[in-house]
C-alpha cells in the first residue's frame, strides 16, 4: 500500500503580521478580505489548497498578542499560556490568491486574499470579515497544502461545500493543465458560481442549495454517490463540513474500493459547533 504523508509543511515558517487593506462582497456568500504588510514577504506560496492559521484580535483589545514560536506543540503551548482576554480567536483559512511585493493591488507590500464565507454573526471569523476595517492587524501562520495526488493516479476527484471552493479553487488553478477529474462544489446560491480557470479535463459541477433548510453538505455527497468514476487511478480531495468529509470518504472507501491513502479528506467545520479557540 502507497504511503503519503498528509501534509506538505513549508520548510522555513514564523508567525507573521499584516493588516487589512479591503474587504469586497463577492456574491451572495462570500467576503474577500485583502491582508498585506512587509512582514508577508517571507511567506512562501505553495499554491493548491494552501492554508493558515488566522489569529484575530478580539472585540475591543487594545494590541494583538501572538505567540513568537512556530514550531508545532510549542506556539500551541505560547497560545494557552496567554490569560483569555489577551488570546486571539485562531481560525483556519485558505490562501484565495497571493501576490508577492511590487504586484500587489493595494500597495508595494505582498498580499494574500481570503475568502470568508459569510455565514452570519455566529462566529467570530465570520463576523470580523464582515466588519473588517483597513489597517486591523491580524497574524498568521503558514500550514502548507494537503492536496497531494500520488503518482499513481492520473484523476482527481475534488469535493466540497463552500468552505472548501477557495481550496477547489486554488488546485484547479495550480494543477497541471493535463489533469483529467471531476469537481463536485456546493454553493448556497447559483449567484455564488464563478470562473475557476480549471484544466480542459476537468468537469465542474456546481450545486447550487438555493434554500436555506437543505443542510450543507448533502448535495455533494448525493451528486459524488452518484457520479461515474474511471475503475482505478483515482484521487479524492474532499473537505468542507465534517459530515460531508467523512461521509464521502466512507462511500468512496466501502462502495467504490478506494485505498484510503488515495484520499485527503478534512473536515473544515462542523455543524452547531464552534472552534474551538
Ligand atoms: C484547512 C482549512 C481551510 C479552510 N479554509 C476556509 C476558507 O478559505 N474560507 C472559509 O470560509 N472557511 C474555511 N475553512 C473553514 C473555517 O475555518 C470554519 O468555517 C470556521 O469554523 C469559521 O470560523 P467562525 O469563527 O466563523 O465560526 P465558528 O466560531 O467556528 O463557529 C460558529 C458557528 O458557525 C458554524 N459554522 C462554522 N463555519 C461555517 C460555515 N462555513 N457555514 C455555516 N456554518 C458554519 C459552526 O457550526 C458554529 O455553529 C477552512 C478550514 C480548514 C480546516
Amino acid at each position: 500500500m502507497a504511503t503519503r504523508t498528509k501534509h506538505r509543511k513549508p520548510q522555513a515558517r514564523r508567525v507573521c503580521t499584516a493588516e487589512t487593506l479591503a474587504t469586497e462582497r463577492i456574491g451572495p456568500s462570500f467576503i474577500r478580505v485583502t491582508i498585506g504588510g512587509p512582514d508577508l514577504h517571507d511567506f512562501t506560496p505553495m499554491g493548491y489548497d494552501q492554508w493558515f492559521r488566522l489569529f484575530l484580535p478580539r472585540e475591543r483589545q487594545p494590541g494583538l498578542c501572538l505567540p513568537t514560536a512556530a514550531q508545532d506543540n510549542l506556539w500551541y503551548a505560547q497560545y494557552l499560556e496567554m490569560s483569555s482576554d489577551t488570546r486571539p480567536f485562531i481560525r483556519n483559512y485558505t490562501v484565495r490568491a497571493f501576490r508577492p511585493a511590487g504586484a500587489g493591488r493595494f500597495g508595494a507590500h505582498a498580499e494574500i486574499d481570503i475568502d470568508f464565507v459569510a455565514h452570519g454573526d455566529t462566529g467570530p471569523a465570520s463576523t470580523w470579515a464582515d466588519r473588517a476595517l483597513p489597517g486591523t492587524q491580524i497574524g498568521l501562520l503558514d500550514e502548507g497544502t494537503m492536496y497531494q495526488a500520488p503518482p499513481h493516479t492520473n484523476w482527481s476527484l475534488l469535493a466540497g461545500d463552500e468552505s472548501a471552493l477557495p481550496a477547489i479553487a486554488g488546485i484547479l488553478r495550480c494543477a497541471p493543465r493535463d489533469l483529467q477529474g471531476a469537481a463536485y462544489i456546493e454553493v448556497p446560491h447559483r449567484e455564488d458560481i464563478r470562473e475557476l480557470g480549471e484544466p480542459a479535463g476537468v468537469r465542474v459541477h456546481w450545486l447550487p442549495r438555493d434554500s436555506p433548510t437543505r443542510r450543507i453538505g448533502a448535495l455533494a455527497t448525493e451528486a459524488v454517490r452518484g457520479a461515474r468514476l474511471p475503475g482505478e487511478n483515482v484521487y479524492a480531495f474532499v473537505a468542507g463540513e465534517q459530515q460531508l468529509a467523512s461521509g464521502i470518504r466512507r462511500h468512496l472507501v466501502r462502495d467504490r474500493g478506494f485505498d484510503k491513502s488515495d484520499i485527503t479528506f478534512t473536515g473544515y467545520w462542523r455543524v452547531g459547533r464552534a472552534a474551538s479557540s
